[in-house]
């Protein structure tokens, strides 16, 4: 069974994350979209809100799951049993942190290899941190949300 770990803070989710997802389904047997929680973090929006997002955006999505972990990605990984791990590619700072990251869990994951997707030209300006100041400024950030998900 290959399963994929999509991990983030998704706070939000945005129509971006939702691309890569759909774009990942046929890759994978199961993907988990897992949030990750880091307790020095300050977030916007609250665990249960933003699983609940999750869980309402990938509804229709049969082989996708909605989870959330505490402490390191990789151990999560190896407490589901899943081998690979799913991330988006926007720009070149995204792969330099990214590049990093991947080859560290491939050690403390044990071989725990990262799938990365470039992603859509059309969302490649897209982040939860841009959508999380528009909410804050009271802008209008629908066009960067998915169906269902009110930011207000
Ligand atoms: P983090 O808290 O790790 O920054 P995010 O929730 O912002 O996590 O994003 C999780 C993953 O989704 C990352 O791999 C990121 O590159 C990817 N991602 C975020 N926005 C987009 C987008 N617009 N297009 C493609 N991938 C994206």
């Amino acid at each position: 069974m290959k399963t994929a770990v999509f991990p983030g803070s998704f706070d939000p989710i945005t129509v971006g994350h939702v691309e890569l997802v759909r774009r990942a389904v046929p890759l994978f047997d199961k993907i988990v979209v897992a949030v990750g929680v880091n307790s020095q973090k300050k977030y916007l929006f609250s665990l249960e809100q933003r699983l609940a997002w999750l869980r309402e955006v990938f509804a229709d999505e049969p082989t996708v799951e909605v989870g959330s972990f505490e402490g390191l990605t990789a151990h999560y990984c190896r407490s589901i049993g899943a081998r690979y791990l799913l991330r988006g590619l926007r720009n070149a700072s995204d792969f330099d942190y990214e590049k990093t990251i991947s080859q560290l869990n491939e050690i403390v994951g044990e071989g725990l290899e990262t799938i990365f997707l470039i992603s859509q030209p059309a969302y490649s300006h897209i982040s939860s941190t841009i959508v999380r100041e528009i909410i804050k400024g009271g802008g209008d950030a629908s066009p960067f949300l998915p169906e269902g998900v009110n930011g207000v």
